[in-house]
């Protein structure tokens, strides 16, 4: 017995396993849409938000989720959000048309990020939460508001102890000045409450940056202010690996590989954030998010619950309650996770002059990768049904054809080349759109035509970072759903969620007789 090659094993949903597995349709739906292309399974979004809400239903009265568009451009999540009663985070005019569009009002979008001139003013017409980024912007809608309606603001504050420097948000020092302003506007701004974002899997920051909200809604009171909303953000984390112990192995191989011991497992020089001296490897590598075991919910039931040392020792939870606080969270990736699939077609297989082997595809880096992270969940090749009558093209070894069963017809060939480290290497004529950096290990050689499937891409893995370099058009987009029993592929803009079967009823708590000003929430959805 010879040690299992190092592998990334992905997880798969069982929805997207089965259309996978469904041959039949997935290859109908190449036939008719082509390739290369994303499909989304807003059912796994559904089923994803069903999961978040039964722990907040445990945890709290009443709470809001916003859905952070940004994550996916795919309208069929956005429609899928509206649908089951929830509201939506923007960060763009665009991302606002396009939640506009999908049905949602005013009272359900909150919007966040930096935000300039001419956006802030259609805003302000618009009616929708701005959550406030700096006090430049706080100004302006103080300005720029009319004596018409008031403008429901957060106010996204930042720079808690022990969390590094952010770009966003106010910061604590300077939120007395903003805590002025929002005073001194009060009958144009209605002031909702604080906000964060932390893009931190640590729970312990989140913690500490409840604390730090609490002291500041007392300073809030202190100035007249009543905030009766804090907003957690989003940053719940998606498990990508099927095998932590495989992964774990993995990235030993590739430390080892990268002191030169064993065969080389990356491309070029690139070390993945490691830094390599003194015959050791140190530091975080740029991927560390795939290794990722603890699901968004745990996550989630573990900071709600989380003691608050200030407050007694209470939970997150109780004291937000206490203190008529509606939580409000802005999950993006934990809605997305393993809603979505990217399949790409393997053009040819090139061998280079020291033996590597590159499997090009038809799609570039930029597709299926976030900005500048390396994706450490291996590919799928699943072969070309084209394969039983054609011969191969590829350069490189020919395998020899032989029966696959003794009844089965003797031209059927079988691949017989055992299994092979390789690179996939993008479309675009530049020595960096490799897809992947790393070495990737497959049970045997690809084929031009067989397809190659990258798994769980919905969460900025398509949409983040894609360009279209040398005029190549984005991968089209995909809406699947599983309805009556069989598969229903449709265009991503075409696609409407149907009755809400196995959703949970829409959560519902009377409104608290103290607040006079009803905080727009989810549970006022249609
Ligand atoms: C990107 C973003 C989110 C979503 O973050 P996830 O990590 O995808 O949950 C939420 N809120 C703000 C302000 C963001 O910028």
């Amino acid at each position: 017995m010879t040690a299992p090659l190092p592998a990334l094993p992905a997880k798969i949903h069982p929805l997207v396993r089965a259309f996978l597995d469904t041959r039949d349709a997935l290859d109908e739906t190449l036939i008719r849409f082509g390739l290369p292309v994303h499909l989304v399974f807003p059912q796994v979004f559904a089923e994803n938000l069903k999961q978040l809400r039964t722990v907040l239903d445990r945890e709290l009265p009443t709470y809001r989720i916003c859905y952070a568009h940004k994550a996916n451009q795919s309208r069929a999540f956005v429609r899928t959000a509206e649908h089951a009663g929830i509201a939506i985070d923007v960060a763009s005019p665009q991302e606002l048309a396009s939640a506009i569009g999908a049905g949602f009002g005013p009272m359900r979008i909150e919007v966040t990020g930096p935000k300039g001139e001419a956006f802030l003013r259609t805003l302000i017409e618009c009616g929708a939460t701005i959550n406030v980024d700096n006090l430049w912007e706080l100004r302006r809608i103080a300005e720029l508001a009319g004596d018409r309606a008031t403008v429901p603001v957060l106010l996204r504050v930042s720079g808690f102890p022990g969390s590094p420097l952010s770009r966003f948000g106010v910061p604590l020092e300077h939120v007395d000045r903003a805590l002025d302003l929002l005073s001194a506007h009060r009958g144009r701004i209605s002031f909702l409450g604080f906000a964060f974002h932390i893009d931190s899997g640590e729970n312990a920051e989140r913690v500490r940056a409840v604390e730090a909200c609490l002291t500041l809604v007392e300073r809030a009171y202190a100035h007249g202010l009543s905030p009766r909303v804090l907003d957690l953000g989003g940053g719940l984390r998606q498990v990508f690996t099927a095998d932590a112990d495989r992964f774990d192995g993995y990235v030993r191989a590739l430390r080892d590989a990268l002191l030169g011991r064993g065969e080389p497992m990356s491309w070029g020089a690139n070390t993945f954030g490691y830094h390599v001296d003194d015959g050791a490897v140190h530091g975080t590598p740029v991927f560390h998010k795939y290794a990722n075991t603890i699901p968004a919910t745990r996550m989630l039931a573990d900071l709600l619950t989380a003691p608050l040392e200030r407050h007694g020792g209470r939970t997150v939870a109780q004291v937000a309650a206490d203190n008529l606080l509606d939580l409000w969270l802005e999950p993006g990736k934990a809605l997305l996770d393993h809603a979505g699939v990217t399949v790409a077609r393997v053009e040819f297989v090139k061998e280079l002059g020291d033996g590597t082997l590159l499997v090009h595809v038809d799609l570039s880096r930029d597709a299926v990768t976030p900005a500048d992270q390396e994706v450490m969940v291996d590919p799928i090749v699943l072969p070309s049904a084209a394969h039983d009558k054609d011969e191969r093209y590829d350069d490189g070894a020919i395998t020899p054809l032989r029966s696959a069963a003794d009844t089965a017809p003797a031209l059927r060939p079988v691949r017989e080349t055992g299994p092979v480290g390789v690179y996939f290497a993008g479309r675009l004529c530049l020595e960096r759109d490799l897809v992947t950096n790393h070495k990737v290990w497959l049970p045997q050689r690809p084929r031009s035509g067989d397809l190659v499937v990258f798994p769980n891409t919905a969460a900025y893995h398509m949409d983040l970072s894609a360009a279209s370099a040398s005029m190549h058009p984005p991968p089209a987009k995909l809406a699947v759903a599983h309805r009556a029993g069989s598969f229903q592929v449709c265009r991503d803009t075409d696609y409407e969620p149907h009755s809400p079967v196995g959703l949970p009823p829409v959560h519902r708590t009377p409104p608290r007789a103290s607040r006079r000003t009803p905080v727009p929430r989810e549970t006022e959805a249609p």
